[in-house]
């Protein structure tokens, strides 16, 4: 029988070390990476908000998922119910809790209920106006805490500091414990062939100005100021108050109340500081022409002026006063993030896998399903969970595996854990968001960016080795920084100094939209970039050192 014996030989030479890669590899399937997306993004989960119904069912079913690929419980004892033995000994589910990192935000969510009214002082009589709700004042800046008062105001024309331009609408203006009114805009705006246009206009796009308005805001808050005031032009309020009066009508979105923001509520650090935020009014000329009458400010004339002096024209306006209340509902919400472990030959060094779980929620009876963002960073965090487990090998390294609460209020699960981490050094994080959707410009389904730490370039050879050796025919962009920031969970361990990397699929239209449904992944392709993920983390688990 020598022919059997060939046979025998041809397969001999396959490395030993490849047989538990391959294990790994098979657990992690096209079906059962769309069953998890499918159940993590069903509108049963409604949106997974953070402190809501949905976002604790889903928990319980990535912990769930931990337990039966056999992941010990990650949360070492650090968490609240982790630390204290005593009441270990009277709970009997310890085992099954401590796959969650349990901890307490503060949630302000702001009422219908505001005040704004104007006072005038003329001589010995006192005359008040009040004005109404979503008709003459909306937020721009949503309260985080309940205020009310009574406060002296002072015109600052756009609220511009221009270093470039030697343009200051605060210079000589003291704005501590006063109201800001200020325009939107800036010298010129009004006249795009004006020379003030070509000088002060933002360069960029829509975002660039936006930001510039924002950046305003933040310029009176930190010189002091109780609260802001910011008018538009006619022709823009016209168009910003007309969304209110009939129905609102988006293509994605129909109804008589608005849609919700999605930032409609504020969630934080219960010790963190309140005073990071004041209220921005935005205000109707009504609102702006009781400020001003009779006062020396002319909204209309300073426009004209600056336009063409370029030159400030700020001052208090004496005998106005301006009266707010807002009212916000503060609540404490529990919240989880969901650890599960396997422990390493050297416990001492610990690999973290990690993604957010939680989304944006339901509104009217709309669900955000978050399938992209990220039901598939999430399923892949238990897909790589499973295929480590399905090796049969104890790594060298410690691997937690981690789905994260509240990133869409700040990164705050991630940043949480890296405040009270497992004990031990973490040497690397993987992170995903957002992988299982193409870019308009990747009709092929195959582009994916990885961004990563620059001084850890190992990084990105053992992606590149894997990619090929195992033919996945990925096209990955590599994007080496610094210090990986940006608006994802990596950040939380960047700011930490520990090496990070972070596959993204592409950006798309649906974005934080209802329309982020799983029947748009591209399945494939997120199997692909979750088996990469396996492989690397795999190699970073075993090698000898780590970094290099
Ligand atoms: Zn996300």
């Amino acid at each position: 029988m020598p022919f059997i014996w060939l046979v025998f030989i041809a397969i001999l030479p396959v490395h030993s070390q490849d047989v538990p890669l391959k294990k790994g590899l098979d657990a992690i399937s096209e079906l059962s990476v769309k069953g998890q997306l499918d159940f993590l993004a069903s509108d049963w989960m409604e949106g997974r908000e953070t402190g809501e119904k949905g976002i604790d069912l889903a928990a319980d079913y990535i912990a769930s998922m931990f337990q039966v690929y056999g992941l010990q419980p990650g949360d070492n004892a650090q968490s609240y119910y982790g630390k204290a033995d005593a009441f270990d000994m009277q709970r009997t589910d310890t085992r099954v809790n401590r796959y969650f990192q349990e901890f307490g935000l503060m949630k302000s969510s702001p009422s219908e209920d505001h005040e704004l009214s104007i006072v005038t002082q003329t001589g010995d009589s006192r005359k008040i106006t009040s004005f109404e709700y979503n008709h003459d004042f909306m937020f721009e800046n949503r309260p985080v805490i309940s205020q009310e008062g009574e406060f002296p105001v002072v015109f600052a024309g756009y609220g511009l500091v221009n270093k470039e331009n030697d343009y200051d609408d605060y210079k000589g203006l003291n704005v501590k414990g006063k109201v800001v009114l200020r325009l939107a805009g800036y010298p010129g705006h009004r006249d795009t062939a004006s020379a003030a246009y070509r000088k002060f206009h933002p360069a960029g796009n829509e975002w660039t100005k936006y930001r510039n308005e924002m950046d305003r805001n933040k310029v009176a808050m930190e010189k002091g100021a109780v609260a802001v005031i910011m008018v538009y032009s006619v022709r823009d309020i016209i168009l910003k108050f007309a969304v209110n009066v009939f129905r609102y009508n988006y293509n994605d979105y129909e109804g008589d109340v608005p849609r919700k923001p999605t930032y409609h509520d504020r969630i934080y650090f219960p010790g963190d500081s309140l005073s990071n935020s004041i209220p921005v009014f935005i205000a109707t000329l009504r609102v702006a022409n009781e400020l001003t009458g009779g006062t020396k400010v002319s909204l209309v004339s300073f426009e004209q002026q600056v336009q063409e002096n370029m030159k400030p024209d700020s001052k208090e306006l004496r005998d106005k006063k301006v009266r707010f209340r807002t009212t916000v509902r503060q609540s404490v919400i529990k919240v989880r993030n969901v650890l599960g472990m396997i422990e390493g030959e050297n416990p001492a060094e610990i690999i973290v896998v990690g993604g957010h779980y939680d989304h944006l929620g339901k509104y009217e009876g709309i669900v955000y399903n978050g399938s992209d963002d990220n039901a598939s960073g999430t399923t892949a965090v238990m897909s790589i969970a499973k295929a480590c487990m399905a090796t049969g090998i104890k790594p060298k390294r410690t691997i937690v595996f981690a789905a994260w609460t509240a990133e869409e209020s700040g990164m705050l699960g991630s940043t949480y854990f890296v405040d009270h981490p497992p004990a031990g050094k973490i040497v690397a994080y993987l992170n995903y968001d957002m992988i299982s959707r193409n870019a308009k410009d990747d009709s092929a389904g195959v582009k994916c960016s990885m961004i990563y730490t620059r001084s850890c370039h190992v990084l990105e050879e053992i992606s590149r080795k894997y990619n090929e050796a195992n033919a996945l025919g990925l096209q990955i962009d590599y994007k080496p920084k610094e210090k990986p920031s940006g608006g994802s969970d990596h950040n939380s361990f960047a700011k930490k100094d520990i090496p990070v990397f972070y596959y993204m699929a592409g950006f798309h239209d649906d974005y934080h939209k209802q329309r982020d449904h799983s029947n748009k992944a591209d399945i494939a392709k997120m199997t692909d970039i979750i088996r990469l993920g396996f492989l690397s983390i795999w190699d970073i688990a075993n090698r000898e050192k780590f970094p290099e």
